[in-house]
């Protein structure tokens, strides 16, 4: 952790000092056992809300902590050096709020922010299971009726589906009218209450990893919404949502750091006592080049994760950068995983040692947030600039 807390101001390093005190105390005993059953640790949740984490992101005004979205980076870092999908759960349950922040209006600013900083999650729902990165292939519909809109379909892999008490909801409001120049259908966000009529949790999903963080379905049958909880305008939605991954995605990829650094000092530990033909393997020049290797990816993707979170702490929005940030602090973190399982030898295939849960954790870091893929082609586009077919 050397190198984060030289970075830190005193504000920021007793914040993630509390963060790790609480954990220690709290999580690392029962981590291993909630990772077999696939449990979100409720206990931990609330004793970080006991201690004022809860809404950390959010501004104070809204009943937030209101820390800058560096600050939130530390913190979310420190909460994966213990459980990379607790701490995925636990920045999730805010993402719900953003779009609000960045497009809703005062009164749902108001009542979005009192309920987080009274502990409850939010979730943001737009994949479902026809369409992940294909956004504007989704089928869940919010039709107009006088003062409400009705929603029905079928969202899916949504994280905190089944703890989250209110739901961001994006949902097609005027379908695609190709025959009339209109490729894309119109997508508006809603925000939905779990406890209205017609909302349910679907199936679980038993996953690889990030095991701690609850991914679930969520169905909405004959929804009814007043017209207030829409975000913004009407058909506006898929131009806030890119917005808001500009913020999400980078910041998403925080509790990766944290893995990776585990990963690492567990490695540095294991080579200084393992021994090949009576000395340390932590002597091999073999295992310092990965070391080293995994040092200098490490330190690379959490300069570029903290930049990345000062350009959005000075009103900077980048989807590229996000889109940068992302894809490099994930596979950055695969591969210091990886290795630090390969120094481990066998015992790094065991699950009686702790690097292979690291090794499962961290691969969903290329996946969620717009897969590694998707990101690519946003860079990609952005280098080579608007290019036309010849005539
Ligand atoms: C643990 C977990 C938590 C999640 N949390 C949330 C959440 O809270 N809210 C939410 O809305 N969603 C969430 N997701 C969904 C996630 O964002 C999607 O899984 C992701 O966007 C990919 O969509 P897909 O799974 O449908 O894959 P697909 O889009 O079907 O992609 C399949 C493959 O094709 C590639 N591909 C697709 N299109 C292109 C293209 N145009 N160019 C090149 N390659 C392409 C992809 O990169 C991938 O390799 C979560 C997923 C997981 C696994």
């Amino acid at each position: 952790m050397k190198y984060t807390y030289d970075f830190m101001n005193d504000d920021q390093k007793a914040l993630v000092d509390l963060v790790h005190e609480v954990l220690t105390a709290k999580l690392d005993p029962q981590v291993a056992e909630l990772d077999q059953k696939g449990e979100f640790p409720w206990d931990v949740y609330n004793e970080l809300g006991k201690v004022g984490f809860w809404a950390m992101d959010v501004p104070a005004e809204y009943g937030g902590l209101g820390l800058d979205c560096l600050t939130v980076c530390l913190v979310r870092e420190a909460l994966g050096y213990h459980d990379a999908g607790f701490a995925c759960s636990f920045s999730a349950s805010t993402f719900g709020i953003k779009p609000v922040l960045l497009y809703g209006n005062e009164e749902q600013k108001q009542y979005y922010g009192k309920k987080l900083a009274e502990g409850v999650i939010s979730a943001q729902l737009l994949t479902e299971p026809q369409s992940g990165s294909d956004v504007a292939n989704m089928l869940t519909t919010a039709v107009k009726d006088g003062d409400s809109y009705v929603i029905n379909g079928r969202k899916t892999f949504v994280t905190n589906g089944g703890l989250a008490g209110i739901y961001t909801v994006a949902a097609v409001t005027a379908p695609a009218d190709p025959a009339n120049g209109k490729k894309r259908p119109e997508i508006s966000l809603f925000i939905v209450d779990r406890d209205v009529p017609g909302v349910s949790v679907g199936k679980e999903e038993n996953k690889m990893g990030i095991r701690l963080s609850n991914t679930t379905d969520v169905v909405f049958e004959n929804v009814r919404v007043p017209a207030a909880n829409l975000i913004g305008e009407e058909g506006h939605g898929m131009e806030y949502v890119g917005t808001l991954l500009a913020r999400t995605r980078p910041t998403g990829m925080a509790p990766a750091l944290g893995l990776g650094q585990k990963a690492l000092d567990l490695a540095v530990e294991y080579c200084r006592t393992r021994e090949t033909k009576g000395a340390p393997i932590g002597m091999l020049q073999a295992i310092q080049f990965k070391l080293a290797d995994m040092q200098i990816q490490l330190q690379a993707a959490r300069s570029q994760l903290l930049y990345n979170a000062q350009m959005i702490d000075a009103g900077t929005y980048s989807t590229p950068m996000g889109s940068i940030t992302k894809a490099f602090v994930s596979e950055a973190v695969m591969h210091v995983a990886d290795q630090a399982l390969q120094i481990y030898g066998g015992y790094g295939y065991s699950r009686e040692y702790p690097v292979e849960k690291l090794y499962r954790d961290a691969r969903i870091f290329s996946i969620f947030e717009g897969t590694n893929e998707i990101q690519r082609q946003i860079v990609g586009r952005d280098v080579v600039g608007r290019l036309k077919k010849k005539a």
